[in-house]
């Protein structure tokens, strides 16, 4: 197991570094560590180390995670594709779902959210280039999804996910700068819809540099994953 402590307190810095660069507090980026395909025991040194929020793609390696690591105080955020057979569960056992796509995910989220927990933060997902393939909302239809979603009491809308194409630095700034345009524009007549989720491993910088609030972080802190997904 390699040793991911430096690499965390260097991505900290870079972060950092890189609101400083761009005119912002340093604290207004949240580090998601994406721990798919990583033990609850590599969370866990991470944990110690102060890292409190956790981005998971697949509910099956989930559960295991978190029942393992339930003693420690810890923000779940859901980022992967959402069955409809599986948003029960999603539900029940995060705190964020970053992957709504369609309104039939977010009713059932919503319905099946369970009363003692607080509305379920989520934000939606854009499909911000074509190469992008099924996922996400078209840039077209995010304002119509938010304003139906928004009147769900069980869901609070709190912003935009992306994931670009990656083809290129340039690319990928263009498709930030336009899904911070729409995340500004529906901001201003939703007060909480203040969360851009934008930027990993490799241009989390640039991403920040858009106005990212959220950066979800793998490779970069984990090192390369064992299998691909
Ligand atoms: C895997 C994954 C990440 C992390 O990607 P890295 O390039 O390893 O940092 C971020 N977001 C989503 C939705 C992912 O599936």
């Amino acid at each position: 197991m390699t040793d991911t402590l430096p690499a965390f307190l260097s991505l900290r810095q870079r972060i950092a570094a890189a609101c400083t660069q761009a005119g912002r507090a340093t604290d207004s980026v949240t580090l998601l560590a994406v721990s798919k395909t990583r033990s609850a025991d590599e969370l866990a040194r991470l944990i110690h180390a102060g890292q409190q929020h956790f981005g998971e793609n697949y509910l099956q390696e989930a559960l295991p995670k978190m029942d393992a690591l339930k003693t420690h105080p810890l923000i779940w955020h859901f980022i992967g594709p959402i069955q409809s057979n599986k948003t029960r569960d999603i539900a029940a056992r995060f705190d964020w779902v970053h992957s709504v796509d369609r309104l039939k995910i977010a009713q059932r989220l919503n319905d099946q959210r369970p009363a003692h927990l607080p509305p379920l933060n989520v934000c939606l997902q854009v499909k911000i280039d074509s190469e992008d393939s099924k996922q996400g909302v078209p840039l077209a239809d995010v304002g119509a999804l938010a304003a139906t979603i928004q009147a769900l009491p069980r869901l609070q809308l709190r912003g935009l996910m992306a994931i670009p194409s990656a083809t290129s630095t340039d690319h990928n700034r263009a498709a930030f700068e336009k899904l911070a345009m729409t995340q500004q524009r529906l901001h201003s007549t939703m007060p909480r819809f203040d969360q851009l989720s934008m930027g990993m491993s490799d241009d989390f910088e640039t991403a920040i540099d858009c106005g990212a609030t959220i950066v979800r972080l793998g490779t970069a802190l984990f090192g390369p994953r064992h299998y691909n997904q």
